[in-house]
Formats: structure tokens, C-alpha cells, sequence
């Protein structure tokens, strides 16, 4: 097993990884937007001596490199994204965002400099390797339609036998190796819709057809979706996150409203259900009221569905190589991710780390101006993506 001595290293090239974790910290940049991100990670690609690079694969700047091992046998992809957020860091670090309104606070940085330092590694004992492994680093994974899809269609995955992907999660242990079966995240769709009624004066309502009112109904109707209407084992959330009407004065009655949200799902069915549903629930109320309705539903990502058998690999893998405490069964979360796109074509898995400060009872969410990562964590990211490769090309 070649995978103790590639650890050590990489724990002695620690302090490197910290550091280019510390400068993509200091210059994110944002989805479709991440021109020198991408250009930072070609350069440390072709110092490593990576066999191919392709760049601007995608609908942005995503790039894929090819580790060519010494002799035949799988390719395994290894997938890191790279965007940042339109948040305005506040967390209280020494490298913080220099690019104002701009933070990588879902720890894609971290992801970028840990899969780094595992591919320097993976190069320079390439001669060693049976097989070939293929390093996805992905543009725009925040950002609808997102970056991995369109990698894809280029060809991202073309020779490629198993791919797999690490988050960083703020809120989980430190160090612990977190992993599922089926489904790991949700369905994420978004809608908006826009309730055309007819305004006019506070005194004179009979007058008008109050989309006020007409929206907070139809809001208030479409809690039975869930609640009623989805079978109470499958996950489902209806979130409601803008409500716009009126507010010009306190005698206008309001002539539009518009509500926009999210729905989750895991099962094509309840997806299928809750966007007719949507549709139906809401025309239904507005057309009662005398008002109109347009309602725009958009199908985001699908939700990721681990490999079975493959979690199982990995499971047993993660035993041998880290203390049974430092691995955890979990359940599927209903966030959104867009490496459900790799695992439509390939079999494999998406893992969890744990970078939770010990110490902090109540860490900040991801996407939180505050969000923070415990850098530990990309050591334990990076001895991830090794155990997976000495895994299936050892
Ligand atoms: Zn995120
Ligand atoms: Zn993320």
C-alpha cells in the first residue's frame, strides 16, 4: 500500500497547501467570473509535471488534467470546484477577501488547495500508479446552471471509470470522513411567479383586485403541498424566500405581487407533484380573485446519487487507513450540488469532511459572512482523495 508514504508526504508539503489555500482565501472570485483562480491552478498543474491540462472546458473556466500512471488499468476522477460568493467577508481572519463583496465562504478554497496537494503528490509518484487519474477542477458550482454539467458535455468524464468529489462542511467534526448512501443531496429547483391583479385606492377595495392578499393566499394555500399532498417518507421542502407587493403608500391597493422560492426534492416523483402542484394551487387561487398569474419553475440541479457498492469500497478503505471514529454513515442533506451531473455518468461518490473548529459550539453556516474553516481539514481532504486512488489504481 503505497498510501502511507504519499500521506507523510503530504503532510510535510502542509504548510504549501495552507498557503495556496490562503491566497485563493485572499482573491475569490465568483462563479462563471474565476479567470485567475483558473489561472493560478494551470500554473501549479504544469509545475507538478500533470500529463495533460485543458483549460476553458465548459461553459467557463473550468480546467481537467490527466495524471497518466506507469502502468494500465482505471481512470478515477477526482473533482474540486473553485468559485467564490457574492458575500462581504466578516470573519475574522488575517487573510481575508481583498476583493470587496467577493468570499469563498463555502470552502471551495479549501477543496481547490487540497486537491493541489494531492495531485503534486499523485505526479510525482505517477510511475507507481496502475491506471490514470483525472482532476476535475470546476468552475461555477454555485451559480445555476453551474459549471459540471457542461464540463461533461465537453468531455470532462470521456475515459473515465469512477469519479468522486469532496465538500468541506463548517458545521461537521473536524476531521471526520463523512459518507452516504443513495441520496446525497436534493433536487433544486427555483420558481418565481408574478400576480397581476388590478391597484387602487385603500377605501375602495371592490374596486380592485388586491394582489396582496391574492399572493398571501396562495402562499398560505401552498403550505398543504407538503404537508398534505407529499408522501410523509420522502423528503420534501417548499421554501418561500421573497414576497413583493405594494408598499407605496397606505392608501394604494397593490396592482402586482411577486413571490419567488425554492423547492427540494429526492424523488422524481415528489419533483414532478410539487412543480404541477405549484402551478395549479397558485393559477387556481389567482384566478379566483380575478387576478392572472405567471409562474416561471426552473429545474436546477438532480439530486446526487452515491454508488452503492462503491460507498462500500471506500468504507472499507477508510478503515484501514483512518481510526474507525474518524468515519461516519450520514443521512443525504437537501442542498443543492452539481456534482449530480458526474455521478449521471459514472459511478461513484460524494464525501463529506469535517472542519468544524473544536472549540466552537455554534459555527457559522456556509455562505454566512462569517463562515470559517478549520485548515486542518484540507490535510484530511487530501489523505481522501489519496486512499481513493491508492484504493483503485494500487
Ligand atoms: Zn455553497
Ligand atoms: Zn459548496
Amino acid at each position: 500500500m503505497a498510501y502511507q508514504s504519499w500521506a507523510e508526504e503530504l503532510k510535510q508539503n502542509f504548510d504549501e497547501t495552507v498557503s495556496w489555500r490562503r491566497y485563493l482565501h485572499e482573491h475569490p472570485e465568483p462563479s462563471f467570473e474565476e479567470k485567475e483562480t483558473a489561472k493560478f491552478i494551470e500554473e501549479k498543474l504544469k509545475s507538478f509535471g500533470v500529463d495533460e491540462i485543458r483549460t476553458n472546458v465548459g461553459n467557463g473556466y473550468g480546467i481537467v488534467g490527466t495524471i497518466k500512471g506507469g502502468q494500465p488499468g482505471p481512470t478515477v476522477a477526482l473533482r474540486a470546484d473553485f468559485d467564490a460568493l457574492r458575500v462581504k467577508e466578516a470573519a475574522d481572519v488575517p487573510f481575508k477577501s481583498k476583493n470587496e463583496g467577493i468570499m469563498h465562504a463555502c470552502g471551495h478554497d479549501g477543496h481547490t488547495a487540497s486537491l493541489l496537494s494531492a495531485a503534486k503528490i499523485l505526479a510525482q509518484h505517477k510511475d507507481e500508479l496502475k491506471g490514470n487519474v483525472v482532476l476535475l477542477h470546476q468552475h461555477a458550482e454555485e451559480l445555476l446552471p453551474g459549471g459540471a454539467k457542461s464540463m461533461v458535455e465537453e468531455g470532462a468524464l470521456d475515459g473515465v471509470d469512477y469519479v468522486f468529489g469532496i465538500h468541506l462542511g463548517a458545521e461537521q467534526e473536524l476531521g471526520k470522513v463523512l459518507y452516504n448512501y443513495s441520496f446525497g443531496s436534493a433536487n433544486s429547483d427555483t420558481f418565481t411567479m408574478k400576480v397581476q391583479g388590478k391597484g387602487g385606492h385603500g377605501a375602495a377595495p371592490h374596486d380592485t383586485h388586491d394582489a396582496l392578499t391574492i399572493g398571501a393566499q396562495i402562499i398560505a394555500g401552498l403550505q398543504q403541498v407538503v404537508s398534505r399532498l407529499t408522501d410523509p417518507v420522502k423528503p420534501a421542502v417548499l421554501t418561500f424566500a421573497g414576497f413583493n407587493a405594494g408598499g407605496e403608500a397606505y392608501n394604494i391597493i397593490a396592482d402586482s405581487a411577486e413571490i419567488n422560492g425554492t423547492v427540494r426534492t429526492m424523488h422524481g416523483d415528489i419533483q414532478d407533484m410539487i412543480e404541477s402542484k405549484l402551478k395549479s394551487v397558485s393559477s387556481g387561487i389567482a384566478e379566483a380573485f380575478d387576478a392572472t398569474l405567471d409562474i416561471d419553475y426552473v429545474r436546477g440541479y438532480p439530486s446526487i446519487q452515491n454508488d452503492a457498492a462503491e460507498v462500500n469500497k471506500l468504507k472499507e478503505k477508510f478503515l484501514t487507513v483512518f481510526g474507525e471514529d474518524e468515519i461516519e454513515e450520514v443521512e443525504g442533506a437537501m442542498g443543492g450540488e452539481d456534482f449530480a451531473y458526474y455521478l449521471k455518468e459514472k459511478p461513484g461518490a460524494f464525501l463529506r469532511v469535517g472542519a468544524k473548529f473544536p472549540e466552537d459550539d455554534a459555527p457559522y453556516p456556509h455562505h454566512h459572512p462569517r463562515f470559517v474553516i478549520h485548515e486542518q481539514s484540507l490535510l484530511r481532504s487530501g489523505e481522501v482523495f489519496l486512499a481513493i486512488v491508492d484504493e483503485y489504481l494500487n
